[in-house]
């Protein structure tokens, strides 16, 4: 490679929270440095790295963070497109700006898979009552209504189950541009995360099974039991079509719904993503050394996984840690982040040689999270 030597690379990270953080864990074996930017002086990824602290769209902090970097990255797509601009003119940042801008606006984001051929939810852009109307027309009931910008975890969406449920969202001032979506009756929730280099490489992990509760993603599981090798292919072909489509450099993550012999493309992620985060310990090469080699313009690692792995987030509430250290085979990630109802202050993985011993493994995890696993 051109440039530093990838034993001295300086990476910078936009946001310095437990994806920053795992990304610096993921390349500091490979004696990279890494530098975050965050508005809050506490964030986790300061313990990894040296942390900027300031406002994203603050020129003075940018500069700052810029100086001396290799390369610069994100660790959460929602980006003031001029903070992207502004870094992109002093240095080499990835993913591109064009995939941040794709995947900030859920309209655009349905269209642009749309374009690539990929099956998607019946949608609409709503921006007025009557549109609101049309939509309940155009889609039926139940729909789902989501802001197009800053939404996740479920946030900044709701289901409109009858007329009444869409008069009254007619009533009231909307939060900005929307999207309507027909509300899929899916069997369950599928992830494919996937790698391309600065050369054009890539890689593709299993496919993973995901559960979700109040929007929340709470257990992952890969490989995805009972996939047959058409629907990984598939997965895979979308993937791939997708980070081709948007040049794309680094992780990528595309959330799917199965319904059927169906598959429909809810959103992606340009980033690297909970989902994936059981590849730290059941793949070859994890998703954060994977993104972070693909930013610095290394030969990527394996996606293989080791055996059937599962990942539970911690959320909410902070569990006794010392129960589940005691468990045997589990990985206990902890982010350093104050507890608080809903946000994610950890995870754990389990690694087991097959479906039926993961699924008791899964158990005696969830047994020791009883408020986070139920409640939060
Ligand atoms: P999102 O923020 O779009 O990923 O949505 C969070 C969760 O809401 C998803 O993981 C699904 O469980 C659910 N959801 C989102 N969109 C739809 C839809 N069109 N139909 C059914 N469920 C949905």
């Amino acid at each position: 490679m051109s440039g530093p030597e990838f034993s001295q690379m300086k990476v910078g990270v936009l946001g310095g929270g437990q994806l920053g953080r795992m990304l610096a864990l993921g390349g500091i074996p490979l004696g990279m440095e890494f530098r975050f930017l965050d508005p809050n002086a506490g964030a986790g990824a300061g313990q990894t790295g040296n942390l900027v602290v300031g406002a994203y769209d603050g020129t003075g902090a940018l500069e700052r963070f810029a100086e001396g970097l290799d390369v610069a990255t994100f660790e959460f797509e929602n980006v003031p497109d001029s903070s992207a601009a502004f870094l992109q003119e002093r240095l080499p940042v990835f993913p591109s700006p064009e995939a941040l801008r794709v995947s900030q606006d859920r309209l655009r984001e349905k269209t642009f898979f749309r374009s690539l051929g990929a099956d998607v939810p019946l949608f609409a852009g709503v921006t007025s009552a009557e549109e609101l109307v049309e939509a309940e027309k155009d889609l039926g009931l139940p729909f789902v209504l989501k802001t197009r910008r800053f939404g996740y975890d479920g946030k900044g969406q709701s289901v409109l189950r009858s007329s009444e449920d869409v008069k009254r969202a007619c009533s009231r001032p909307l939060e900005g541009p929307m999207i309507a979506e027909a509300h899929v009756r899916f069997d369950r929730e599928l992830s494919v995360v996937a790698v391309r280099s600065r050369s054009g490489e890539t890689a593709v992990y299993p496919l993973i099974e995901n559960h979700h509760r109040a929007g929340i993603l709470r257990l992952s599981i890969a490989p995805a039991p009972d996939i047959s090798q058409a629907l990984q292919r598939q997965a895979e072909k979308l993937a791939l079509m997708t980070l081709e489509a948007l040049d794309y450099v680094g992780v990528l993550a595309i959330e799917l719904f199965q319904q059927g012999n169906r598959r429909l493309v809810n959103e992606m992620a340009p980033r690297v993503h909970n989902s994936g985060h059981w590849t730290i310990e059941g793949a070859v090469c994890s998703q954060f050394e994977n993104h972070v080699r693909a930013i610095c313009g290394l030969a990527l690692g394996s996606t293989h996984a080791h055996m059937s792995s599962a990942m539970v987030n911690i959320v909410g509430h902070l569990p006794d840690v010392e129960a589940l250290l005691r468990l045997p085979g589990a990985h206990v990630h902890l982010y350093g982040k104050a507890p608080r109802p809903g946000r994610k202050i950890g995870h754990i993985t389990v690694l087991a040689p097959d479906h039926a011993s993961l699924v008791e493994k899964i158990a005696q995890v969830q047994a020791l999270l009883p408020q986070g696993h139920a409640s939060s």
